[in-house]
């Protein structure tokens, strides 16, 4: 293609690339300054049941804004710490900023936190794991641990064994946007979970198209039957509740609910909803 359109294509095409790489190179310096600068932030997102509209967990999501980068979404820079060998440090003050918040709510809201997939493949993951919740005082069976097909997959054999350390300490694990991985089927019967988050591309489609619908009416039907519970990821909207509460799915989690909010502002949230103190019960958003 580049022949084609000439040897000034050619020269714009390196200068592109050059251009990329400078800007590769300065996020990943960026990044590296910011975990050392522990200026990486920890924000909250509520998980609802459905059933009651009470809020029952929160899940922890990473936010980065640099100085000069702007925002710089977890999409981008989880990869990018994995790739670099920086996300055991990331992930373990996440973790511990997350656990500490989390000791400040209602013990019977749990608190669901990324594993990232190279962690999957670290036989010390458990352990780390357990030590920072143990050092925070958080229970753990307060603490539920996301982790994709995708990811589970890499090396599955090491996965289950990381997962079944971390359930036999009363640890919960939940498989994150499911729907979009590579896994089969034969995997929900082989692997030990506890949930599944149904993926937010099936639950945004969900009021329009009827594929959507089916498909989320069979993975509802297949945990019932499992004895797994079912999240919904992304729920923008009270016609998209409506329906996934019609179709027998216990929880949610979207912006129609709550948008990802910092420590101060997730207590200021459950405070506001908090209706009676002294009896420790659920909130009722
Ligand atoms: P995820 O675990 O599937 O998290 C859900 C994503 O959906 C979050 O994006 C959340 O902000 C977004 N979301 C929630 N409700 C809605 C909604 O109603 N509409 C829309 N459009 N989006 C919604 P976010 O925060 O950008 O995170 C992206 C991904 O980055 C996460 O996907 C997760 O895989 C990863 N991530 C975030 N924080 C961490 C972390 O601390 N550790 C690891 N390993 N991964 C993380
Ligand atoms: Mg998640
Ligand atoms: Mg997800
Ligand atoms: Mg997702």
């Amino acid at each position: 293609r580049s022949k084609r359109r000439g040897r000034g294509q050619i020269t714009v095409y390196s200068q592109e690339i050059a251009q990329e790489m400078r800007r590769a190179t300065l996020l990943e310096q960026a990044l590296r300054n910011a975990i050392i600068a522990d200026e990486i932030d920890v924000h909250f997102q509520p998980i609802v049941s459905l059933d009651t509209d009470m809020v029952v967990g929160f899940e922890a999501l990473a936010r980065w804004c640099d100085s000069d980068l702007g925002y710089v979404s977890p999409a981008i820079f989880v990869p990018l710490a994995e790739e670099r060998g920086f996300i055991d440090a990331l992930s373990e003050t996440l973790l511990r900023k997350a656990a500490e918040a989390a000791l400040l709510w209602p013990k019977e809201l749990f608190l669901s936190f990324n594993l990232s997939s190279a962690q999957l493949m670290d036989l010390a993951t458990s352990s780390t794991v357990l030590a920072i919740i143990h050092r925070v005082g958080l229970d753990p069976r307060r603490l539920e641990l996301e982790i994709t097909e995708t990811a589970m997959m890499r090396d599955a054999d090491m996965a289950q064994k990381i997962v079944q350390e971390l359930r036999d300490a009363g640890v919960r694990i939940s498989l994150d946007d499911f729907g979009t991985g590579q896994s089969s089927l034969g995997r929900l019967r082989d692997f030990t979970f506890d949930k599944v988050k149904i993926d937010r591309s099936f639950v945004c489609r969900i009021v329009n198209d009827r594929a959507s619908e089916h498909i989320v009416k069979a993975i509802v039907t297949m945990c019932d039957g499992l004895g797994l519970e079912v999240v919904a990821e992304g729920i923008e909207d009270f016609a998209e509740a409506l329906m996934l509460k019609g179709l027998g799915c216990g929880m949610g989690q979207g912006y129609f609910y709550g948008k990802p909010a910092d420590a101060t502002a997730t207590l200021r949230y459950l405070r506001d909803r908090y209706r009676d103190t002294d009896t420790k019960r659920p909130i009722a958003i």
